[in-house]
C-alpha cells in the first residue's frame, strides 16, 4: 500500500487541453485566461461580483491588500494556523502580520484574541478558514465592522464552498496543485467591488493601466501608462487551460472529496482517542482532513500509518513560531494544536477501499 496524502486529479483532458494551447503559440495570459474568469463568474452564480485570475493565491491575498490600501505602517490580524504564504502575503504589502491564536474546536481565529491585539493601526482581518471550518465567520464580519476593518478571506481550502460566495468581503482562492481544483498554479480574487477588481486587474500586469484587455485579445501594450505599483502575477493560457478543464469535473471532484470526508466521519466519529473538525460536507467541499489525536498518541499514530503505507501530515507550523513573523507572544491554542494534529489523505483519486483501509488502520489506535 501507499497512498498520498494529497494529489491532482489529472487526466486526458488537462493533458488535450494544454496541447491545444502549446500547438497555438499563444501560451501567455490571453483568451484561456478571459474564459477561465468566465467560466469561474458562471460557476460562483453572482451576478455582482468580479474575478480575476493570478499565478497564486499568495499573489491572491498579496493584491487583495495592496489594492485595498494596506500598506506600511498598518497592522493585519491573521491566524497563526495557516499556510506561510497568508503572512508573507501581508508581509509584502509592508504591513505587519499580527498573529492571533485560533480556537481549538475549529481552528478558526479567535476574535477574542484579535480583539486584545487591535490597535489604531490595525486595518484589516485575513481569517482562513482552515478545512473549510467557517461557522464563526458571521461573528468575525461584525467583529471586522466594530473595528472599521477591511475583510480579505484566505479561501485557499474552500474552492467549491456553497455558501462562500455570497459573503462581503475579498475572496482569495488558490488553484496549486493539491487544492480543489487546480491549475499547476493559480489563484482567483473574487470580489464585488469594481473599483477594487479594476486596481487589481492592473496591478496583475506590472501596473499597466489597461492592459488586461489587450492580453485577452492577445496583443500587448506598448505605449502605456503606469499609476501604481503592480506585480508579474497574471495568469497564462497554459494555467488557465488546466484549470478549465478541472472545472469542468468539478462536480465528480466534489462528489469524491464530500464522501471521503464523510466516511471518516462516520469511521473515526466513535473513537475516544480522536476528536474531530466541525467540517460541514453539506455546504465544504474539504480540501484537507484533519484530526485532533488526544493522550500525545499522534507521533505514534503517524508512525502506525506510516508503516501501513498511509501518508499523513501536520498542517501547519504556527507561524508565530518562525523568526521572520515572531512578535515575542505564543499563541497557546495553536501551539497544542500543532502537537496534536494530523491530515489524513483526502483527494478524489483515493478510493471506496483506500479510505475504509485508513480508517480500519486508525481504529488501531485503541491499541496503542
Ligand atoms: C495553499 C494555501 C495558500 C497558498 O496558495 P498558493 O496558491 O500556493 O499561493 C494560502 N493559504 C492557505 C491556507 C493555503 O492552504
Amino acid at each position: 500500500m501507499n497512498i498520498k496524502l494529497s494529489s491532482p486529479w489529472l487526466g486526458q483532458e488537462e493533458i488535450d487541453a494544454v496541447t491545444d494551447v502549446l500547438l497555438s503559440q499563444k501560451i501567455n495570459m490571453g483568451m484561456e485566461t478571459k474564459y477561465f474568469e468566465e467560466e469561474l463568474y458562471a460557476f460562483f452564480g453572482r451576478s455582482d461580483i468580479d474575478v480575476s485570475c493570478v499565478n497564486s493565491c499568495t499573489a491572491a491575498l498579496h493584491l487583495a491588500l495592496q489594492c485595498s490600501d494596506i500598506g506600511v505602517g498598518d497592522e493585519v490580524l491573521v491566524p497563526t494556523y495557516t499556510f506561510v504564504s497568508t503572512f508573507q502575503a501581508i508581509k509584502a504589502t509592508g504591513a505587519i502580520p499580527i498573529p492571533c491564536d485560533v480556537e481549538i474546536d475549529d481552528v478558526f481565529i479567535s476574535l477574542e484574541d484579535a480583539q486584545n491585539r487591535t490597535t489604531s493601526k490595525t486595518k484589516a482581518i485575513v481569517p482562513v478558514l482552515f478545512a473549510g471550518c467557517d461557522g464563526k465567520i458571521d461573528r468575525l464580519y461584525e467583529f471586522a465592522r466594530n473595528n472599521s476593518l477591511i475583510v480579505v478571506e484566505d479561501a485557499a481550502h474552500c474552492f467549491g464552498d456553497e455558501e462562500i460566495v455570497q459573503r462581503e468581503g475579498i475572496l482569495c482562492f488558490s488553484f496549486d496543485p493539491i487544492k480543489n481544483i487546480t491549475c499547476a498554479n493559480g489563484g482567483a480574487i473574487v470580489t464585488s467591488d469594481m473599483l477594487l477588481a479594476k486596481k487589481i486587474k492592473n496591478a496583475r500586469l506590472l501596473g499597466v493601466v489597461g492592459d488586461t484587455d489587450v492580453r485577452y485579445n492577445g496583443g500587448r501594450s506598448y505605449d502605456f501608462e503606469t499609476v501604481a505599483q503592480g506585480w508579474r502575477y497574471q495568469m497564462n493560457n497554459i494555467e488557465a487551460a488546466i484549470g478549465r478543464a478541472q472545472l469542468r469535473k468539478f462536480d465528480q471532484i466534489k462528489l469524491r472529496r464530500r464522501k471521503y470526508a464523510d466516511m471518516y466521519i462516520n469511521g473515526l466519529q466513535n473513537i475516544d482517542e480522536i476528536r474531530l473538525l466541525p467540517i460541514n460536507i453539506k455546504t465544504a467541499v474539504p480540501h484537507i482532513f484533519p484530526i485532533i489525536v488526544k493522550n500525545n498518541l499522534r507521533d505514534n499514530l503517524r508512525k502506525v500509518l506510516q508503516a501501513k503505507g498511509i501518508e499523513t501530515g501536520v498542517q501547519y507550523k504556527p507561524n508565530h513560531q518562525l523568526k521572520y513573523f515572531n512578535l515575542g507572544y505564543e499563541l497557546p491554542n495553536a501551539n497544542e494544536l500543532f502537537q496534536n494534529m494530523l491530515s489524513l489523505p483526502l483527494h478524489p483519486a483515493l478510493s471506496v477501499e483506500d479510505v475504509t483501509y485508513i480508517i480500519d488502520a486508525i481504529n488501531g489506535i485503541q491499541n496503542l
